[in-house]
């Protein structure tokens, strides 16, 4: 049964980058009608915050992500005490006890020589009196899984085959010095014993993926399928790392961006299939493949969101936004002809108000031209006052045009501009017979 996850660390908000985390896991469980788990990555005390975890369900649920069940890191710590200790006992585990100075220096010297910084395993030649006497000036080590020096090697759904010499990896740290276990023993022990059948994250953690591998084998446990999707660049290619705050979901949920177009851009984006609008999650399910993205970084230009939410309101029948357009005041009687004339001249629901004002109150600002205002003036006065219907504006501007004798672009745009304050939008037959007031100059 296929079993995947997504482990955000609830140290902040989600934004595009985990989202693609998210999606491919929770896209691959549906598919395959398997199981979806949020787990959360809170073995960090200080910088793990309920607030931050609230805020990730609450994200996935706007994007109608669901998962099957939550796991907490927190609540399993002697789950990954007792996988360390069988680390131990088979001889795995060592303690060491450098500091991040003495680390550092070793780095230096190690990449000054020409060799890559890979820790010397120094700790391995300590005897019990020196390990004793270190202990005592300072403090507990830090305890390191031992690598086996062989290839690691793995066939990634989206890499292809990746071949890693251990050789090139320094011994992971699996416990802090004070005692804090560390995602990555705390992540196989949680993929292991909860069955995870494939795990999907980013490129980032490829290294990651080759030692837990290793740690996986010596637990005892089966190696999921691994994947790792490209990591997202900018528009021109720059980083986006440092953009990623202002990327955050609920930042673009602010903006107006629906949930439909983030995701029908994120569940394409970086793969040989066209990005394309779709209507539902099921619908982006069907068509994922997993194998068609690329290892290439992936483009991500926040601007492709507009016309995919532009074109994801046009589309929405007037049922799907009644608490909106109701929560404007339209009245009832009036609520779904205003709905189909303003969903093709939104770019988010934010600007139906914009709408519905000019419909109650008239234009706040007719755009007039100098020219035009002895004109429009005389127009207006020809107007008769409210209930308007279909009509008012075939039968206004006949009239107008004869008393006036000005016909075609000349006659309707100056009207158009006069009564809504606008270049553009909809139909002026359907803009009069939501007028509730007669527009004045
Ligand atoms: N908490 C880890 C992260 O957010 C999870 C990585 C993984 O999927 O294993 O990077």
């Amino acid at each position: 049964m296929t079993t995947t996850r997504f482990a955000p660390s609830p140290t902040g908000y989600l934004h595009v980058g985990n989202l693609r985390t998210a999606l491919f896991n929770w896209m691959i469980a549906r598919k395959a009608g398997g199981t979806f788990i949020l787990r959360l990555d809170d073995t960090d005390p200080e910088r793990s915050k309920q607030e931050y975890a609230d805020a990730i369900m609450e994200d996935l649920e706007w994007l109608g992500l669901t998962w099957d069940r939550v796991e907490r890191q927190s609540d399993r710590l002697d789950r990954y005490a007792a996988a360390a200790d069988r680390l131990r006992d088979a001889g795995r585990f060592y303690e060491a006890f450098e500091t991040p100075t003495e680390l550092d220096l070793k780095r230096k010297k190690q990449l000054n020589m020409g060799k890559p910084p890979v820790y010397d395993r120094a700790a391995l030649a300590l005897s019990e009196d020196e390990k004793t006497a270190l202990r005592t000036e300072r403090g507990q080590g830090v305890w390191r899984f031992l690598l086996d020096h062989a290839r690691i090697e793995w066939p990634d759904g989206i890499l292809g085959n990746v071949s890693i010499d251990a050789a090139s990896v320094s011994d992971p740290v699996l416990i802090r010095q004070d005692g804090q276990v560390l995602y990555t023993l705390a992540s196989v022990v949680d993929d292991t014993e909860m069955a995870v059948t494939d795990v999907v994250r980013g490129s980032d953690h490829v290294t990651n993926t080759a030692t837990q591998i290793q740690i996986i084998e010596a637990l005892g446990g089966a190696a999921p399928r691994f994947a790792h999707h490209s990591l997202l660049t900018g528009p021109q290619g720059e980083a986006l790392s440092k953009r990623l705050g202002t990327l955050a979901l609920r930042d673009l949920r602010a903006r107006g961006v629906e949930p439909m177009a983030l995701l029908s851009l994120m569940a394409r984006l970086g793969s040989s299939d066209p990005v394309d609008l779709r209507g539902s999650l099921d619908e982006l399910v069907d068509g994922f493949e997993l194998s068609h993205f690329g290892a290439a970084p992936t483009k991500f230009d926040e601007d492709d969101l507009v016309p995919l939410t532009a074109r994801h309101l046009a589309g929405l029948p007037f049922e799907a936004v009644a608490p909106d357009v109701a929560a404007l005041g339209v009245p009832d009687g009036l609520a779904p002809r205003f709905w189909n004339v303003v969903r093709e001249n939104i770019a988010v629901k934010a600007d139906m108000a914009a709408w519905w004002a000019l419909f109650r109150d008239g234009p706040s600002e007719p755009m007039v031209a100098e020219e035009d205002r002895g004109f429009v003036a005389e127009a207006f006065a020809m107007l008769p006052e409210p209930p308007y219907d279909e009509t008012t504006w075939g039968t206004w501007t006949a009239a107008v045009k004869d008393a006036t004798g000005r016909k075609g672009r000349a006659l309707f745009m100056p009207l158009r501009h006069a009564v809504t304050g606008r270049q553009r939008g909809p139909e002026m037959a359907d803009v009069m017979a939501l007028l509730q007031v007669k527009p004045q100059l």
